[in-house]
């Protein structure tokens, strides 16, 4: 290890002073402010924004924090990478926030295992998409707290939508939207879902996992059809767009009813994607590759 680089655990230990997160937190704030926007500030700028009288204290906590999450320039301080994504983590309320509340609140489409309304809940701090009634859930998805304030239902729904398919849409791509190390998707054989909370009966499921930070997701095989060219046309030649729907309301996604298994090893599948009396049915190998694609009426 060069001086420069940074071991997790002096990582950890230069953050353990509030003063310290104050610096990064005001370094970052003047980097976001539209008013300021610049990225440096000068010595005594700084110190007034972190609001700190005593010079020594201030100054020791600084040089502490330089090299790794803070650089001295000629124009005054600037927030490093490392450090501009520690204050993003403090933006989002990762480290801090509690989540608010969120009442179970219905999300205009019913289930389609049972028929009863689908709700958005929040549970610990992920947001769950799911049928109270008979336990399927369709997006069960980690929404920083950040994104949870000042947003009415009818914004949330979206919101959930386009984190659930940001986190999805990167594991399909093959990166872990993480920690960036390359994913790529196992079929498993029906029975119990990963999630205790979700009973929907599924044939066969895809399973993205990266074994280096955690990073965990799993959607029936017929979803992966979301993020691909083929059926995002077939959407948009009929007037729609498919990258703006959310999932739980595209039952050929959720569930596997339109998905048959033409082989089990390796894997090949057969999805029919119905709209406005049309089918795109699409033909999916055992990494979830598209390999054939007709329309018929
Ligand atoms: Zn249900
Ligand atoms: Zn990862």
């Amino acid at each position: 290890m060069t001086e420069d680089e940074l071991d997790a655990e002096t990582a950890f230990s230069l953050l353990a002073d509030e003063t310290r997160v104050a610096i990064v937190r005001e370094l970052g704030a003047a980097t976001a402010s539209p008013e300021t926007g610049i990225p440096h500030l000068s010595y005594a700028e700084l110190q007034a924004r972190v609001d700190i009288r005593d010079s020594g204290r201030f100054n020791y906590h600084l040089t502490k924090l330089l090299g790794n999450y803070v650089a001295k320039e000629s124009d005054g301080y600037r927030l490093r990478w490392p450090g501009m994504v520690l204050y993003r983590t403090l933006v989002a309320g990762l480290l801090t926030e509690e989540a608010s509340a969120l009442d179970d609140t219905s999300v205009g489409t019913d289930c389609h295992r049972c028929g009863e309304p689908i709700e958005i809940s929040l549970y610990e701090t992920l947001v769950r998409v799911r049928c109270r009634a008979c336990d399927a859930t369709y997006t069960d998805i980690y929404l920083p707290s950040h994104g949870l304030t000042d947003r009415g239902v009818e914004d949330l729904v979206p919101a959930v939508h386009r984190r659930s398919r940001t986190i999805l849409g990167a594991m399909t791509a093959g990166q872990c939207p993480w920690c960036a190390r390359a994913v790529s998707p196992d079929v498993h054989d029906g029975g119990p879902l990963p999630s205790h909370h979700d009973t929907r009966d599924l044939d066969a499921y895809a399973v993205y996992h990266c074994t280096d930070c955690t990073g965990f997701q799993y959607a029936p095989v017929s979803q992966v059809l979301c993020f691909e060219p083929v059926a995002i046309a077939f959407y948009h030649d009929r007037g729609y767009d498919l990258t703006a729907i959310p999932a739980w309301e595209l039952g050929w996604a959720v569930t596997d009813r339109t998905t048959d298994v033409l082989e089990r090893d390796p894997w090949r599948f057969s999805v029919c994607v119905p709209l406005d009396g049309e089918e795109l049915v699409v033909e999916l190998d055992q990494r979830l590759d598209v390999v054939d694609s007709t329309v018929r009426p």
